[in-house]
C-alpha cells in the first residue's frame, strides 16, 4: 500500500504520524511510503533518517494526498488538508469529531473513510491510543508542577523531594487513573509525600497493592478533597467521568483553604477542568495566578515533549497501520472488532453512533 505522512499543520502541533522506525517496519512489510519534507523536524527526525528508513520525500502535502491511498497522521485534519482526501483514501489519525461539526461534513462529502485513534478499543474496554498520551500528561504534570512551584514561577518555593533534614513536598493527586497513575508514579520517585484520592473500588485496590507504603490511597469525597487540599503543595487534576465534563472537586472558596503559593495542574481542563478557577492556557503562557495560588491549564500537554509522544503514539498505533496496509481497510477492521470501533466515517456516512447522535447524523 502506498502510505502518505503529511506535515502537521495544526499550530503548535510537532508531532508527525510515523517516526522512521515505523517507516522501517512498514517498508520492511512491503509498503511504499511518502513523506513531506521536513514533516519530522519538530521530533528531530531529518529528511535523510526516513529516506534511509525506506521512505520519499515529498516536496508538499498536495503531493502526499495525491500519492497515497492512506494517509496517517497525529491531529485532525485542517481545512486545507480536508480539500485533499477523496474517497480513495484512508485516513487514520485523532479525529475527535463530536464537537467539530464543520470537520465532520467535510470529512463525509469527502468520501474517506476516516478511522479515529481515540475510538480504537481493546479487550477491557478502554482506548489504547489515548492512553499513551495520558501517560505522558501524567508524567509532565509533576514537572511542570514542580517548576511552577518555583518562586520565579509564582511558587511557594518548595522542592518536591525535599532533602534530607527538610520535608518533601505534599503532592495531592485527584484521580488515580492512567494520568493519575503516571503522575503518582513520578511524584513518588521524586521523593515526594503523596496522596492518591479515588472513587473506584478497583482502582483504590489497584493503586494500594502498586504504591504500598509510598503513598497515601484515600476514597474521594467532599471532606477528603477539603482536607487534602489545605496542607498540599501540588494538585494534581486527573478526574474523568466518561462522557461528561469533570467534576469541579475545587471551588473559589477552597482555594482560601490552601498554603499561597501552592500549585494546581488541571490535566483534566480538556474536559473542562476540575478545578472551578481553571481556564486553558498554552505552553507560550502556562500558568496564571488566582488567590495567590497557582494554575497550570494547559490543554495539549503532551505537545510540549512532541518527541517522546511522537514515539509512544507510534508503539500504541504501529500493529493498527500495519494491519490496514497489509489486509486493506475492509478485512483489516472485519478481523478485529476494536479496530472497527475505530471506524468514525466510511463511505460519505457517520459510522460512529455518539458522533451521528450529536451531530444529527443517520447511521
Ligand atoms: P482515566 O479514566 O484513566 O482516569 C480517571 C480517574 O478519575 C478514574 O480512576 C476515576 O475513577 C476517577 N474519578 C472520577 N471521578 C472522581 C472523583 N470525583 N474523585 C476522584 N477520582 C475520580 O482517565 P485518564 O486517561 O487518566 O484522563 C484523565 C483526564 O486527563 C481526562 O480528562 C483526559 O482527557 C485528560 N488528559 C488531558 C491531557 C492534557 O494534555 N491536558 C492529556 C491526556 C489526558
Amino acid at each position: 500500500m502506498r502510505i502518505g505522512v503529511p506535515r502537521e499543520i495544526k499550530n503548535h502541533e510537532y508531532r508527525v504520524g510515523l517516526t522512521p522506525e515505523s517507516v522501517a517496519e512498514l517498508a520492511a512489510a512491503g509498503h511504499e511510503i511518502i513523506i513531506e519534507a521536513r514533516a519530522g523536524a519538530g521530533i528531530g527526525a531529518s529528511d535523510a533518517a526516513y529516506e534511509s528508513a525506506g521512505a520519499t520525500i515529498a516536496p508538499d502535502a498536495a503531493t502526499v494526498f495525491s500519492r497515497a491511498e492512506m494517509i496517517v497522521k497525529v491531529k485532525e485534519p485542517q481545512a486545507a488538508e480536508r480539500a485533499m482526501l477523496t474517497a480513495d483514501h484512508v485516513l487514520f489519525t485523532y479525529l475527535h469529531l463530536a464537537p467539530d461539526p464543520d470537520q465532520t461534513a467535510d470529512l463525509v462529502k469527502s468520501g474517506a473513510v476516516c478511522i479515529a485513534y481515540e475510538t480504537v478499543t481493546d479487550a477491557t474496554g478502554a482506548l489504547p491510543l489515548l492512553k499513551p498520551m495520558s501517560q505522558v500528561a501524567g508524567r509532565m504534570s509533576i514537572q511542570a508542577g514542580a517548576t511552577a512551584l518555583e518562586k520565579s514561577h509564582g511558587g511557594r518555593g518548595v522542592l518536591l523531594g525535599g532533602v534530607p533534614g527538610v520535608h518533601p513536598a505534599k503532592v495531592l493527586v485527584l484521580g488515580g487513573g492512567v494520568v493519575g497513575f503516571n503522575a503518582a508514579q513520578m511524584a513518588v520517585g521524586m521523593q515526594a509525600d503523596v496522596t492518591i484520592l479515588d472513587k473506584s473500588s478497583t482502582t483504590l485496590e489497584r493503586l494500594s497493592t502498586h504504591f504500598g507504603a509510598s503513598a497515601k490511597v484515600l476514597y474521594s469525597n467532599r471532606a477528603a478533597v477539603a482536607s487534602a487540599i489545605a496542607d498540599a503543595d501540588l494538585v494534581i487534576g486527573a478526574v474523568l467521568v466518561p462522557g461528561a465534563a469533570a467534576p469541579k472537586l475545587v471551588s473559589r472558596d477552597m482555594l482560601a483553604t490552601m498554603q499561597p503559593g501552592a500549585v494546581l495542574v488541571d490535566v483534566a481542563i480538556d474536559q473542562g477542568g476540575c478545578f472551578e478557577t481553571s481556564r486553558p492556557t498554552t505552553h507560550a503562557d502556562p500558568t496564571y495566578t488566582v488567590d495567590g495560588i497557582v494554575h497550570y491549564c494547559v490543554a495539549n500537554m503532551p505537545g510540549g515533549v512532541a518527541r517522546t509522544s511522537t514515539y509512544a503514539l507510534n508503539n500504541a498505533t504501529l500493529p493498527f497501520t500495519l494491519a490496514l496496509a497489509n489486509k486493506g481497510w475492509k478485512q483489516a477492521l472485519r478481523d478485529d472488532i476494536h479496530l472497527r470501533n475505530g471506524l468514525n466515517i466510511a463511505n460519505g456516512h457517520v459510522t460512529c453512533a455518539p458522533v451521528a447522535e450529536i451531530l444529527g447524523y443517520e447511521t
